[in-house]
């Protein structure tokens, strides 16, 4: 989706155009993931749909955003299973807003320890006030009937 007219472009479409230097770990029509700028683990990739959705709240129980979900989290567990396969630990989840950077939905694929370890925190889910939704749960949040 084009960026409206006078806002800055969204970094992540411009990421997953492939129009900045950020190295794409994998690519294809749906989706692509690269390294967090920012780690916050021993192995930190975000994968990202091509198309601009903002948040997870803009996903529905439907067919098209399930298997997006799905998509998303088999990449980043096939990226890590590659990259860090002796990590013990590894977390797949999304920040709900208001507790996201980036307003371009980004499944953040962590391979454990955290670096340095009070990261954690920013990967808690709070109960009813969101935080951290593991992809798991999203997924049974979105499954369609
Ligand atoms: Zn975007
Ligand atoms: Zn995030």
């Amino acid at each position: 989706m084009a960026a409206a007219a006078g806002r800055p472009p969204c970094l992540f479409c411009q990421i997953a155009r492939g129009s900045t230097s950020t190295d794409l770990h994998y690519a294809d029509e749906m989706v692509v993931a690269f390294r967090d700028i920012n780690p916050s683990a021993f192995r930190h990739y975000l994968v990202i749909p091509v198309e601009h959705i903002p948040t997870v709240k803009h996903l529905q129980r439907r067919t098209e955003d399930y298997h997006l979900v799905n998509h998303m989290l088999n990449v980043g567990k096939t990226l890590l299973a590659r990259d860090a396969p002796e990590s013990m630990c590894y977390r797949y989840g999304f920040h709900q807003p208001p507790f996201n950077s980036v307003d371009h939905l980004h499944l953040h694929s962590l391979a454990l320890p955290f670096i340095p370890r009070w990261r954690q925190v920013k990967y808690t889910t709070l109960g009813p006030l969101g935080g951290f939704i593991e992809a798991e749960k999203l997924l049974d949040k979105i499954r369609p009937v």
